[in-house]
């Protein structure tokens, strides 16, 4: 039988890697649903490609709840994410998550709610996908080491990170990804949201999620075991084996992209710089707290990211804002998605007030 796999954001990067991972196999896969929000001629495009796809640009929810996928690839940026990843969970889908803010926003609501449909959550975020597999195979870990490229700004100094323009930030040294998570690569507020995406999904406490830098992007995480054994997952820098990783589960993917060589190859890790990427320390202590501090800490990054590409601040103000909205009280216990969104809300309002005064 094949897997009816809905498609959202597949106008982005994860979008299009999944199209790609699909289209190599039409025996096992159809596509039936189709997102995007600004990018319309593409999705055009992407209608006379999947003829039988419902393609829509806006009623998504509805869209989810109608088509009813096997398999739903959330590749939405940003919080925009999470509500679809409840539409799919809810309408009985298995949900191949790249949209980490599902986790960091609500993870404890939407794994409670995925258990309760009886729906699988398999990760696509490169290191919540080698760490999930790894898992699988050798049990509960220790301890998780996430892995970081360390973005464009590695070797740079704080004096030097202090004037960075967009274009700069945008520079990613090993991967090609959207906007958003490429400028939270440059300031590791990505990094940030992933020690927080590895406690929830994981269950691991944030003192036993390390992060080391490793500028070739080959090896994508790894767990320590209980003897002390580390394991680790190795493969070139490509989201198109993390995807298809996710589609054939619970079945062993065939290889999407070319086997990495060890010919010459020279593998390189040091710890994370805290002075100058502040944002993950933010970001354990985001996911020490718990309670609505993750969303917060998602919220208030994302308003700063989006005033930072509009020139509205700096680079280094990024971690401030954060900073700022997260020595707020944010301890209030939930239980449902309204929330969440409110919070989400509030803390952005919080950011943008912050951002004005600093002007
Ligand atoms: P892109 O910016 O490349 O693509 C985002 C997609 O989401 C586009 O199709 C866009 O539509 C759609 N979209 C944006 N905003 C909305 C909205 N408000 N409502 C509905 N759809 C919307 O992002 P990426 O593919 O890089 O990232 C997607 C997610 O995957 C993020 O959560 C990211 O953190 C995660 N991720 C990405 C990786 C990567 O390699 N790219 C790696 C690991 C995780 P349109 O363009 O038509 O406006
Ligand atoms: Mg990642």
């Amino acid at each position: 039988m094949k897997k009816r796999v809905a498609i959202l954001g597949a106008t982005g990067s994860i979008g299009k890697s999944a199209l790609d991972v699909i289209s190599k196999d039409p025996d096992n896969f159809e596509v039936v649903l189709l997102s995007a929000r600004s990018r319309i001629t593409e999705l055009e495009q992407l209608k006379k490609q999947f003829p039988s796809a419902v393609c829509v640009n806006n009623n998504l929810l509805d869209a989810i709840r109608n088509v009813q996928p096997d398999i739903t690839v959330n590749g939405i940026a940003g919080s925009a994410g999470l509500e679809p990843s409840i539409a799919a969970i809810k309408s009985g889908s298995n949900l191949a998550l790249a949209n980490k803010e599902t986790i960091v926003m609500a993870g404890e609501l939407v794994l409670k709610l995925a258990k309760e449909m009886g729906v699988n959550i398999i990760p696509v975020d490169s290191e919540h996908s080698a760490i999930y597999h790894l898992i699988n195979g050798l049990g509960a870990p220790s301890e998780i080491i996430l892995t970081a490229s360390g973005g464009p700004f590695r070797k740079h100094t704080i004096q030097e990170m202090q004037n960075v323009t967009v274009e700069d930030a945008l520079a990613h040294p090993t991967w090609n990804m959207g906007t958003k998570i490429t400028i939270d690569s440059a300031s590791m507020a990505n990094k940030g949201l992933e020690i927080i995406e590895a406690c929830i999904l994981f269950k691991i406490q944030a003192d036993n999620v390390k992060v080391v830098v490793h500028p070739q992007s080959i090896v994508h995480s790894m767990i320590r075991m209980h003897n002390g054994a580390f394991y680790a997952q190795l493969s070139k820098p490509d989201m198109r084996n993390p995807i298809a990783d996710a589609l054939y589960w619970p079945e062993i993917a065939p290889p999407a992209i070319d086997p990495l060589s060890f010919d010459s190859l020279t593998l390189e890790f040091e710890k994370p710089d805290t002075n100058k990427f502040p944002i993950l320390n933010l970001a354990w202590e985001a996911a020490r707290l718990g309670k609505l501090y993750p969303c917060v800490y998602n919220a208030a990054n994302e308003e700063a990211v989006s005033c930072f590409i509009s020139n509205k601040c700096g680079f280094l103000d990024i971690p401030k804002i954060a900073e700022y909205v997260l020595q707020m009280d944010w301890s209030k216990e939930f239980d449902n998605i309204e929330a969440v969104l409110e919070a989400d809300k509030k803390a952005r309002l919080e950011a943008v007030n912050f951002i004005q005064k600093m002007r």
